[in-house]
């Protein structure tokens, strides 16, 4: 995954300038926000959901050794195929391999941050094979060379007549409205061909069950069960963590997902396929299970916990810094809180320092994470490790003069006489003054020990 161009604070600095991208935020995170409070206190046993599901992810992160070979087992009993990819290359290079291997130019896409990750569409662009996304958002993205701002609504940023002008400049040049219903209906024009002309279809998964081999993708509008299901091949690139061990623990999963993310009871696009079947569906199933420094995370015993998120993005929603600064502030695919923790366990501290100190520490996030991740513990444990990491150049420069003053009798007198000085005339008078108000400083002595010496003794 490629590192964050600048620090959070210098790309939130641009985005805080953009009024409408804070109206748009505003408008769709307190309906979201709203929608989710209202279905989530129907359920009577929702804390007890969440024990569950933080109970199934951590089951799995601790043998996921054990569940992943299961699951490349029953992949291949059902018929389908499975790939290991360590990182990026090696999945962009699996996918590109099938479609070349069916001498396939075009690829319908179902909205999935882990291929987004790794950049595949990019990938298979240089091989000449254009991927067509065919998600609401993840099309306007497309269409306009933008990337996403939000896990779940990855177009938060836009209103109505932007995509409007859009469609225009693209892909239905008669538009003349911004009516919801005229904007579906053009992409809907425009997917449909695509949807049956495609050989080939590639999604991400929400779930892998380790026992029975099956994949599972949830989603709101159709369009995926379009790529899963005409296509007659279908290449799956699935994230390590996402397994779960039963097909009964997606009971508990698929109550917690939808009403956290777009504040619904149920799905309405719930997608389950095992291996092939004989006239029905793609009739040729791979599945590329991607590392991707996922196994990097698991070695940290605090961290790791930012694998069990299920993506459902309430975090987002109720963050005070995402809801002022938008997605694009984290430069990553995953913004928001989930990203502050998971992004520079990814790419390396380093490299994104700066993100685990994009938040207030409120604790909304962990308030209604389905899955209990402690967001704010995880962020804590991650500052301290970029305070770590920081090359610290001050701090060896002035141990260096110390050294170097200590090392001399000459220099350490030197530096009493010029102590003594910056004490009068900076410390207690001066520019540092506020800093001594509060604060108590040991007096520099009158006079040091070689003074005197030389005074009394020589
Ligand atoms: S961290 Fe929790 S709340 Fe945030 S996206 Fe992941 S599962 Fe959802």
């Amino acid at each position: 995954m490629r590192p964050p161009a600048e620090s959070f604070p210098a790309a939130a600095r641009h985005e805080l300038a953009n009024a409408q991208l804070r109206a748009n935020l505003r408008n769709a995170t307190d309906t979201i926000r709203a929608k989710r409070a209202r279905v989530v206190d129907e359920v009577p046993d929702w804390e007890e959901l969440r024990d569950a599901g933080q109970a199934i992810k951590a089951e799995v992160l601790a043998n996921l050794d054990r569940y992943l070979v299961q699951f490349e087992r029953a992949v291949e009993d059902a018929g389908g195929h499975v790939h290991w990819a360590r990182d990026a290359a090696e999945a962009n290079a699996a996918v590109t391999a099938v479609a070349r291997a069916h001498g396939v130019e075009e690829v319908v896409k179902v909205k999935s941050l882990t291929t987004d990750e790794i950049e595949l569409n990019r990938a298979l662009a240089e091989e000449g094979i254009h991927a067509i996304e065919t998600d609401f958002a993840e099309l306007i993205l497309q269409l306009d060379g933008d990337w996403p701002s939000h896990i779940l609504v990855p177009a938060i940023h836009r209103n109505r007549s932007e995509i409007r002008d859009l469609f225009a400049r693209t892909i239905a040049p008669r538009i003349d409205s911004d009516d919801p219903e005229r904007l579906a209906e053009a992409a809907r024009v425009y997917l449909r061909e695509k949807f049956l002309s495609a050989r080939m279809g590639v999604s991400g998964a929400n779930f892998g069950v380790a026992e029975t081999g099956t994949v599972c993708v949830v989603e709101s509008e159709g369009n995926g069960r379009m790529c899963t299901t005409l296509p007659p091949v279908l290449v799956t690139v699935l994230g390590i963590e996402k397994l779960v061990p039963t097909f009964a623990d997606l009971e508990v999963f698929l109550q917690l997902l939808p009403r956290s993310s777009t504040g619904e009871r149920m799905n309405p696009y719930t997608s389950l396929w095992t291996g092939v079947a004989d006239g029905d569906g793609p009739q040729e199933l791979h599945v590329v299970l991607l590392d991707n420094g996922r196994t990097r995370v698991l070695r940290d015993s605090v961290g790791r916990e930012a694998l069990h998120c299920i993506r459902c993005s309430a975090c987002l929603n109720v963050c005070p810094v995402y809801s002022r600064t938008g997605g694009h502030a984290y430069g990553s695919v995953y913004p928001g809180p989930i990203g502050a923790i998971l992004t520079p366990q990814l790419v390396g501290i380093e490299h994104a320092a700066s993100l685990p100190f994009a938040s207030s520490l409120c604790g909304a996030c962990y308030e209604v994470c389905p899955v209990k991740i402690d967001i704010p513990s995880i962020l804590l444990h991650l500052r301290a490790e970029a305070v770590r990491a920081a090359p610290k150049r001050l701090e060896q420069a002035v141990m260096k003069l110390t050294a170097a003053t200590f090392a001399s009798p000459g220099r350490f007198a030197l530096a009493q006489r010029l102590g003594r000085l910056l004490e009068r005339t900076l410390v207690r008078g001066g520019a540092l003054a506020p800093w001594t108000r509060t604060r108590d400083l040991k007096p520099f002595p009158r006079e040091a020990f070689r003074d005197w010496w030389r005074r009394e003794r020589s």
